[in-house]
């Protein structure tokens, strides 16, 4: 249920409501409008049932949630929101573009693709320390001294970092080093990690994993606010499909799909749902079209010798190139991306 407050609603009314839905036990969220201020309630309303919320001084109207996830359902905030990670807004006008190689392997590479997507534009070094490979013989990430390294290139090029954490202890290390944290695909229904990372408070690209549906995605992205951290960015990123000529198969009308379900910022990760090069610039520009707020690519700086995904890195030559496409592309649809290439 949520509570919506008339526009004139003073502070005094929303603690005196708050204290109340608190003293039974309830969990609140509030969230404050540009017009009026709402207060999301959680849990069981039977303990309700005697106390007449509807008549308090400032209560405009209850209002049942119906959909399964409440915190990052539209009946709970309509606006849409804006995360702020040091100052990079996502969700906002302009587009954000996170970029980087598959894995962080060594200081010259992770400096080598710093330096090459910050001159194209990019406001987010990713780079994988932590890989959750399908083999277990695999590369499987250099760990604690990839986010070192991380925080090297973070150093270099004033990028934000973003890195994918499989544990708890890995969100333990990793929260030292980096101003994102990542939940890949095969930990979208992890509860207790998203627990974990709802007690962490710092901004999150939740990914959709390859056989969730948007309603399992956005009940997931629950667990993590439920717990107090409403910094979470979605990322689409291909869902299994009987095709075979792609990696998976990228899910567009996931993008409008969740902007009308959520108020969360949606993102789109091409080159996990290609899988091939050649199909990560096509379907980045569909991307952007179709309404995400921006984009997570990878890029190395010599794909051929890549220790994971290198069928599907872009050069920094073709990352530039789509970077300098997505600058005109935003300009058609009213957003903002600078190309910064010299
Ligand atoms: C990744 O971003 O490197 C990754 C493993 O992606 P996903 O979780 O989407 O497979
Ligand atoms: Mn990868």
């Amino acid at each position: 249920m949520i509570i919506v407050m008339k526009p004139d609603s003073q502070e005094a009314q929303i603690k005196e409501i708050s204290n109340v839905l608190e003293s039974l036990g309830l969990g609140i969220h509030i969230s404050k409008g540009t017009e009026r201020t709402i207060i999301g309630v959680i849990g069981d309303k039977r303990v309700l049932s005697d106390v007449p919320i509807e008549l308090m001084p400032g209560v405009e109207k209850l209002v049942p949630i119906v959909e399964s996830f409440k915190l990052a359902g539209k009946t709970f905030k309509p606006e849409p929101s804006v995360i702020d990670v040091n100052g990079v807004k996502i969700g906002g006008k302009e587009l954000v573009i996170m970029a980087g190689p598959c894995a962080v392997e060594s200081r010259e590479q992770i400096i080598e693709a710093a330096q090459a997507v910050k001159k194209s534009g990019a406001q987010f070094l990713r780079g994988g320390a932590y890989k959750p490979r399908t083999s277990p013989y695999a590369f499987q990430g250099l760990e604690e001294e990839g986010l070192k390294l991380l925080k090297e290139a973070k150093d270099a090029t004033g990028l934000l970092v973003i890195t994918e954490v499989t544990s708890e202890k890995a969100v333990e290390v990793a929260d030292k080093y980096v101003e994102m944290f990542q939940i890949g695909a095969r930990n979208v229904q992890n509860f207790q990690l998203l627990r974990e990372i709802g007690r962490s408070k710092k901004p999150v690209l939740f990914k959709r994993g390859p056989s969730t549906t948007i309603d399992e995605w956005l009940n997931a992205a629950e667990y993590i606010m439920s717990e107090g951290n409403y910094n979470v960015v979605l990322c689409e990123r291909g869902i299994r499909t009987f095709e075979t000529a792609t990696r998976n198969t990228l899910d567009l009308s996931a993008v409008p799909v969740v902007k009308n379900l959520s108020h969360l910022p949606i993102i789109v990760d091409p080159s996990h749902a290609a899988g091939k090069v050649q199909y990560v610039a096509p379907l980045s520009k569909a991307a952007i079209a179709s309404g995400a707020d921006g984009l997570i690519v990878e890029v190395h700086p010599n794909p051929r010798c890549a220790l994971s995904d290198a069928a599907q890195q872009l050069t920094p030559e073709n990352f530039d190139n789509l970077c300098k496409d997505i600058s005109k592309i935003a300009e058609v649809l009213g957003r903002e991306f600078k190309y910064d290439a010299k």
